[in-house]
């Protein structure tokens, strides 16, 4: 298939990943880049995300770019809209916005050993030709709503967190919500206070630690925004915060017995009614799943329109929710906060790489990326927020930027080399993955299930050590790791480059 327009870098969303990358590869010579985008608008899950009360539960100042840092945020932990528009404020600064083609989803990546180069299809039937491709779809787009048994048969309005119908009025109805993850602890104090009755269905309690985020009093903000070095010392203060929660997951006997007492005094202090503290209290290790923020949603569930529900859901019925006491919970509308097919990455889209390889056979087992971003025999394939880079405790961002300067050394190092592309080596990468995977053992995140393991219990979505060991094995791409792959003008690849060369 021959595509109708070609450009050198291909970037496959426009999230905070997609346009980390297109910065930096636009600040360091490269031109000639393209970003296609699901949705009308850039920005990501900030964009898809907007229930009430959606927020960053990781501070701003942290959770923002390095080259982009504000003093002018309103509180700690920005709302939605603020990081939107941040998001979009930022691409557009840096004339990304003019690289973004909206409302295209890529369905199909193909790489052409002939040409040394990547094709894409999209479900508008345009195609796009690249000569590297940055996958930065991320983990958290493809919202995941349960089958529930009869679930057609409910007669209410139904809709997921990440899908809030905002044209339905709330007001006074009886709502369900099903899931109390991250998300649903944002809505459901908001939820209450509009809610007729509020049942929420609980599957797992959580760990919660404090967070007020009040507006910040003017003489703060005046601060931040004048006293030099103050943004930079609190940006650097809530970096090493992020690095003392993952020290605590990574240390669940010693550290993490501390900042669980923390937490488990917050929560006693908020749970009063002891009936919902019984319900709501977490039966796994502090720190095995995310650890939420939040002082407003435990409060919210002992609120006399709110019934928090620990038994299992087995079913929907015409009026409302099943579960397995046979109790039916009447509901004028069920809220899915159940999350994201996180494992799923990029898929449903077709990855075919050299040789005719297929991603989603490779990760059948699981995914697995060299530091995330480089998948052996797809050769400059780059994944951002990729397996195994999640953060249980930082900023995303710093992930992000990491691996933005990451592909574009790797692009430099093909440029300078006068190579067609560049793919990493499969002992590399598989050596590289089984010192990651040890590196889980004696952590909170092994001792109980969550979305960041497959089915088979592999951590597929979260780094297992702190943001600095991150940006340290990020920082140099080794030549010697990668093969580089044919030559600009060269004669045609065989067709698994694996077979052949070594760096150059
Ligand atoms: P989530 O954390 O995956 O939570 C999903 C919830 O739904 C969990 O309580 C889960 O229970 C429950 N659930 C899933 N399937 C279910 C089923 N079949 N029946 C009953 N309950 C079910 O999803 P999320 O809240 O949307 O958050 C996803 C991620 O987005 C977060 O972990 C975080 O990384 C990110 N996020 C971040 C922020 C922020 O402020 N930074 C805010 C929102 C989201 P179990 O726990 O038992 O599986």
């Amino acid at each position: 298939m021959s595509a109708s327009a070609q450009s050198e870098v291909l970037i496959v969303g426009a999230g905070f990943g997609g346009i980390a990358a297109a910065i930096e590869l636009q600040s360091h010579g490269f031109r000639d880049i393209r970003i296609l985008e699901k949705a009308p608008q850039a920005g990501g899950t900030w964009f898809h995300n907007s229930y009430p009360g959606a927020a960053c539960d990781v501070p701003s100042h942290l959770y923002s770019y390095s080259f982009a840092q504000r003093r002018d945020w309103t509180r700690l932990c920005s709302p939605q809209s603020e990081i939107l528009a941040y998001a979009q404020g930022v691409a557009r600064d840096h004339g990304v916005d003019r690289m973004i083609t909206h409302d295209t989803t890529v369905t199909a990546c193909t790489w052409d050993p002939d040409a040394l180069r990547w094709t894409v299809e999209t479900d508008t039937g345009a195609t796009y030709g690249a000569r590297a491709l940055v996958l930065a779809t991320g983990q958290l787009h493809q919202p995941a709503t349960p089958y529930l048994a009869d679930a057609e048969s409910f007669t209410g309005h139904s809709f997921h967190s990440a899908e809030w119908d905002h044209d339905y009025d709330l007001a006074g109805k009886r709502v369900a919500v099903i899931g109390t993850g991250a998300s649903a602890v944002q809505f459901v104090p908001e939820l209450q206070k509009v809610a007729g009755r509020l049942s929420v269905f609980q599957r797992s309690g959580n760990w919660f630690l404090p967070r007020e985020n009040r507006p910040y009093p003017a003489p703060v903000r005046a601060a931040i925004e004048r006293v030099p070095g103050l943004q930079a010392a609190r940006r650097r203060f809530l970096y090493e915060y992020g690095e003392l929660l993952t020290l605590a997951i990574r240390h669940p006997n010693t550290v993490g017995r501390l900042v669980y007492l923390r937490s488990a005094a917050h929560m006693k202090r908020q749970l009063t009614d002891p009936e919902v503290r019984r319900k709501a209290w977490p039966d796994y290790t502090f720190g095995c799943k995310r650890v939420l923020f939040s002082s407003a949603y435990l409060p919210a569930l002992q609120q006399p329109n709110v019934e928090l529900v620990t038994d299992r859901v087995t079913g929907l019925a015409p009026t409302g929710v099943v579960t397995a006491d046979g109790r039916i919970h009447e509901a004028d509308c069920i809220i899915y906060g159940t999350g994201f097919r996180t494992n799923d990455f990029m898929f449903p889209m077709k990855v075919t790489g050299a040789g005719g390889r297929d991603l989603a056979e490779d990760w059948g087992s699981g995914a697995h990326a060299h530091l995330g971003i480089s998948v052996p025999g797809y050769p400059s394939l780059f994944v951002m927020y990729g397996p195994n880079t999640n953060t249980s405790g930082g900023s995303i961002i710093i992930y992000l930027e990491a691996q933005a300067r990451f592909i574009r050394k790797a692009l430099q190092a093909v440029r300078e080399r006068g190579a067609g592309a560049i793919d990493v080596r499969e002992d590399v990468e598989q050596a590289s993955d089984r010192a990651l995977q040890t590196r889980f053992a004696g952590t909170a995140w092994t001792l109980c299930d969550s979305w960041y393991r497959t089915e088979e219990g592999r951590i597929v979505a979260n780094w297992p050590g702190y943001m600095r060991e991150y940006e340290a094995a990020t920082a140099e791409v080794d030549p010697d790791e990668f093969l580089f792959v044919g030559h600009a003008g060269s004669p045609p690849l065989p067709a698994d480059p694996l077979d052949v060369g070594g760096p150059v």
